[in-house]
């Protein structure tokens, strides 16, 4: 009999203290302290345990069963969430609160790859499969890079990358954006699902936007990176895509090639907001100035609002 993702997401947290609470009533009967004892450690086993059900289970799950949005939408992470908060010790996963520290180092539970402040259990770890949701993309480069790369030694330019990496991933992992590598470029994708984003995922993005651009101007020297930043807004088919050899969790669809189509349409240290994330902003910037991009495989011109923090600096 094979058990339904959303059945499954509702036992796991329920059997955890049941267990617990049985055991302790046993062993009650043999000595009180025992039983304190087993009510209090049971859970704090057996949970990071049934967390890390993914990696142990998942295999054998069906495709396209993206457990932890699953697990969202049936409320069994915030039952997960309620267990965790009492185990020691920060910091923890800000999708699931499963501790790094303490009895999470014991356990292994570690951060994701896309963004330490998950655990891989929530992020990398989730089994294949995608699930269509709304998420916000990011898309950031560095202006003019081909040009200066090509006049300097390679180890320079590489230097120069990295520091754009560095950089970028610093920046934009505060607000909780998965952060993916594509090629010259860094994508960050803020996903509302996650309880720090939700309604405030376009102004994150844009908030983002500015301080990387804000961050790169203040730096010394003469020679500042200048960024073509491109944000967007809309349904992707979100999850663990198989690439190769090793899956991914990645995002796919129209959403996620038009936000890099207005990234392409930046000019340096511009951010080209797609009119779906400016509706969505608590403050629109009165600055933004309104224009229509053509974008390559458009038919119709694309609506958009250009910013230039460094301008209204
Ligand atoms: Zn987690």
């Amino acid at each position: 009999m094979q058990i339904g993702p959303k059945l499954r997401a509702l036992l796991i947290p329920y059997l955890v203290p049941g267990v617990a609470i049985l055991a302790a009533a046993l062993t009650s009967m043999q000595s009180p302290l025992l039983a304190v004892c087993v009510l209090f450690l049971t859970p704090a086993i057996l949970t990071p345990l049934a967390h890390n059900f993914n990696r142990l289970g998942a295999k054998k799950c069906a495709e396209n069963d993206a457990f932890m949005l699953e697990a969202c939408g049936s409320g069994a992470i915030s039952h997960f969430r309620l267990l965790y908060r009492q185990l020691p010790a920060n910091p923890r996963c800000r999708v699931c609160f499963v501790p790094f520290g303490g009895i999470g180092r014991l356990l292994r539970i570690s951060p994701s790859r896309k963004n330490p402040n998950f655990c891989r259990s929530c992020i990398d770890s989730s089994p294949e499969g995608v699930h269509d949701t709304e998420v916000g993309v990011l898309f950031v480069d560095i202006r003019g890079f081909t040009a200066w790369s090509s006049a300097r030694p390679a180890s320079v330019v590489a230097e120069r990358v990295s520091h754009f990496y560095e950089l970028a991933s610093r920046v934009l992992m505060q607000d909780d954006a998965l952060i993916e590598f594509v090629g010259d470029q860094v994508m960050a994708l803020y996903l509302p699902a996650f309880p720090s984003l939700r309604g405030r995922t376009s102004d994150a993005m844009l908030n983002a936007a500015e301080r990387l651009v804000a961050e790169a101007q203040r730096e010394p020297g003469p020679d500042p990176l200048r960024f073509g930043i491109g944000i967007n807004f809309g349904v992707a088919s979100i999850g663990n895509v198989r690439k190769g050899a090793r899956k991914d969790f990645t995002a796919v669809g129209d959403v996620v090639n038009t936000a890099a189509r207005l990234q392409a349409a930046a000019g340096p240290n511009e951010i080209v907001v797609a009119e779906a994330v400016y509706k969505t902003l608590t403050a629109p910037p009165e600055r933004a100035e309104p224009r229509d991009i053509d974008a390559k495989g458009k038919r119709e011109p694309l609506p958009v609002y250009i910013l230039r923090p460094d301008a209204a600096a």
